[in-house]
This record gives structure tokens, C-alpha cells and sequence, in this order.
């Protein structure tokens, strides 16, 4: 009885259906979303030629863009309805828990990336945006990421200087030339190993990699090398 009366005040209500969750979301919610998850031989291959700066290659994905790219689940039913929840119902606390899941399956990947090497960039909101929102849905990927895998974050090495249009309207060459010129590099961490660090892209939709791209073309114009993306979800090829 009394253990029942302590269960009922520790629980809070899902944040997808509002039933009592011991954690972000109930176990059914969590079971119905971890139906979306891809299973990593699907989504994932190692590449035959990685060098030992640890190239994640997916032969499926590289058609669509130059980086790499690793994802965790297909973006459709309750996927989309979370990421939806997360960013317009402001609850930034389903991102660390799909951060938290993606470095989970980043870690049973065997990608050996060492974890001094890598620094963990979140895909960055325009300022005015970030205001309206409260949050960087993509940031809270990368902390829930970070706090998995024991990566650096480093949220400031890219920025967003140009906001444009939602993306979801968008066609392909309209994606790209939406996001073209939106991002600057900003403060480079002064790297304590003689190498410097291999930045790791981290958002929430991967649609036509026009995003991801241009980041990474930013990034390496720099001189930073970006050895791949990790993403929540995307649409089935
Ligand atoms: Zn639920």
C-alpha cells in the first residue's frame, strides 16, 4: 500500500500521452518509438578503407551527401510525433532522451572513435529562433549523446547567421539554397592533444542532407574535419 501511494507521487505523466511514467515517457510510449529504431546493419556500415580517424560510412546515405551518416530510427508515426512534441510543445527533455538513445546505439555500433577525439556539434538555431523556441532541440541531442558516449560537446564552434524558411516546405534545391551561407564557425576550443579534434554533427531530421552538408562545408573550409553526422531520424528512403 504504501509502496503504491510512494510509486504514484514519483511518477509524472508521460510526455506523449500523459499516462504515469517513471521517466520522460511511459514504457508504452518508449516501446511504440523504439518500433521506429533501425536496425544498424541497415543503417550503418563501417567503411572497408576507415582510416584511423575512424570514417563511419553508410553506403545507403552517401549517395545523398559527402558525410557520413549515422541515424537511429525511420522519422514517421511516433518519431515524428515526438520530435513534433519536443520542438513545439517545448519539452526539451524528449531530446535528451533521444540524444540518450542514440549514443546508446552509437555504442553497440563498435564505431571506435577515440573519445578524446571527437567534439560533438549540435546543428545550431538562428538566434532569433533559439528566443522563440527556448531551446536548440539539437543541443539536447547532443547532451543527451554527450552524456552516453562521453563525448565533448562543443556547441559553439558552428553558428547560424542566417535563419531562412522552415525546411518541410521546401524541395531539395530549395532546401539548398535555404541553407547555403546560414552558418559560420565560431569559437574553436584550443585543442590540449597535438591533434586537433574531429567534429561530429549531431541533429534531429536528416531529410536531403542539405543541412548537414552545408555545415560540414563550412567547418572544413575552416580547417575542422567533420568525420560524420549522428541523427535522430529520417524519412524511409
Ligand atoms: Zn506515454
Amino acid at each position: 500500500m504504501l509502496k503504491g501511494l510512494v510509486s504514484i507521487f514519483l511518477d509524472f505523466p508521460c510526455s506523449l500521452c500523459q499516462r504515469p511514467a517513471s521517466k520522460t515517457v511511459c514504457d508504452y510510449c518508449e516501446q511504440q518509438l523504439k518500433a521506429c529504431q533501425l536496425k544498424n546493419y541497415q543503417h550503418l556500415q563501417r567503411s572497408q578503407s576507415a582510416s584511423s580517424s575512424g570514417c563511419l560510412c553508410n553506403a545507403s546515405e552517401s549517395r545523398r551527401s559527402d558525410v557520413p551518416i549515422f541515424v537511429w530510427g525511420r522519422y514517421d508515426g511516433n518519431v515524428k510525433q515526438a520530435i513534433a512534441a519536443m520542438k513545439y510543445n517545448r519539452l526539451p527533455d524528449l531530446g535528451l532522451m533521444l540524444g540518450e538513445w542514440l549514443g546508446e546505439t552509437w555504442q553497440d555500433s563498435g564505431l571506435e572513435l577515440k573519445t578524446s577525439e571527437i567534439a560533438v556539434v549540435p546543428i545550431p538555431l538562428h538566434p532569433k529562433k533559439l528566443k522563440q523556441r527556448g531551446f536548440n532541440q539539437a543541443q539536447k541531442i547532443a547532451e543527451g549523446f554527450c552524456s552516453v558516449t562521453g563525448y565533448a560537446l562543443e556547441s559553439k564552434i558552428l553558428c547560424r547567421i542566417k535563419q531562412g524558411q522552415a525546411m518541410f516546405n521546401l524541395n531539395p534545391s530549395q532546401r539548398k539554397n535555404n541553407i547555403t551561407n546560414a552558418f559560420a564557425v565560431g569559437k574553436i576550443p584550443q585543442s590540449k592533444g597535438k591533434k586537433s579534434k574531429l567534429v561530429l554533427l549531431i541533429d534531429d531530421i536528416y531529410t536531403t542532407g542539405a543541412t548537414v552538408q552545408e555545415a560540414a562545408k563550412v567547418l572544413e573550409q575552416k580547417g575542422i574535419k567533420v568525420v560524420g553526422a549522428a541523427i535522430v531520424a529520417t524519412p524511409q528512403p
